[in-house]
């Protein structure tokens, strides 16, 4: 908790130094966003301690987030129960008999649960008092999050109708890409962060996935055999799946749900590592800004 807040200091007394653009990328690859194992995480987090509770209070106390939120939101969530929670990419659907809120953490926010006499913090936009003796709190310092209130199916909402598939189904495959890759230039560390090919590959585990596949981040998509797509597609799985095992890269006290002791940083191979060795074969890992994004790979791994 000490470290989060501090931490958070750090970051917006940075911010008002370096207000330009410039200074902002570079800060931006220093502060990490929840991806998708973040999410799923909260969402494992959340379900259990969610689940049948009723919301018998709800505080906004920020409503402008990336889109304000929603006038309604309070009235419709009143005495509702919380029935189900999914996750469709990086958007959490948590579902009530009369409708869905959909939550997107954006750049830095989170969900927690905490006990009732627990203190607001800085930033915590909005509570969900539950019944159980327990508050829900949004946190976003930067408010690139969301929220939104559905009567519709969830999945036909226009955020989620166009998006790809979930990376760790397994409809996601080798062939898959192949397929998708036909006639696309772009480099393919940009098409597997598109979310219309796949969802919630972002740029940490787009360079990880790239490295366990042995491709190069900047080779054309098109210009990958499909052996080669079924390596990657693997990759991709597995380091997800290795990420959410750990709790998410990001995720000291993300969900801080029953005073967990919080989590580590993920064992990362070659995100950020520039300068330092290859993992495997001790060349230097280079870095090099790809669609507008850092990429890091090494050179005589990954062709
Ligand atoms: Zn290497």
């Amino acid at each position: 908790m000490r470290l989060r807040n501090s931490q958070e200091r750090a970051q917006a007394s940075v911010w008002s130094l370096f207000p330009n653009k410039r200074y902002n990328q570079f800060f931006d690859e220093l502060i990490r966003m929840p991806e998708l194992p973040e999410v799923e995480t909260t969402l494992r987090g959340l379900k259990p301690n969610l689940q049948d509770q009723r919301i018998k209070r709800i505080q906004v106390h920020q409503k402008k987030l990336r889109w304000p939120v929603p006038a309604s939101l309070s009235r419709q969530l009143l005495n509702q129960t919380f029935r189900n929670i999914k996750r469709r990419g990086k958007y959490l659907i948590f579902s009530f008999d009369n409708g869905h809120m959909l939550v997107h953490l954006g750049m830095s926010g989170s969900l927690r649960l905490d006990s009732a006499e627990s203190k607001i913090r800085k930033h915590d936009h909005l509570e969900w008092w539950l019944e159980n003796g327990t508050v829900l709190r949004f946190h976003d310092p930067r408010r690139f999050g969301s929220i939104h209130w559905l009567q519709e199916q969830p999945l036909q909402h226009p955020l989620l109708i166009n998006l790809g598939p979930e990376p760790l189904e397994q409809h996601f495959d080798g062939s898959y890409l192949y397929r998708k890759s036909t006639g696309r230039k772009t480099a393919v560390k940009n098409f597997i962060m598109d979310s219309h090919i796949v969802v919630g590959v972002g740029n940490i585990y787009a360079s990880e996935s790239l490295f366990l596949a042995g491709i190069y981040p900047g080779r054309a998509a098109n210009n990958i055999s499909g052996d080669r797509y079924t390596l990657l597609a693997n990759a991709i799985k597995t380091i997800l799946k290795q990420a959410i095992k750990q709790g998410g890269t990001t995720l000291r006290d993300f969900v801080n749900e029953q005073g967990s002791p919080g989590y580590f940083s993920q064992k990362l191979s070659v995100y950020g590592k520039h300068g330092e060795p290859c993992p495997t074969c001790h060349t230097t890992i280079k870095k090099k800004k790809i669609g507008q994004r850092s990429s890091y790979y090494c050179s005589s791994c990954q062709r």
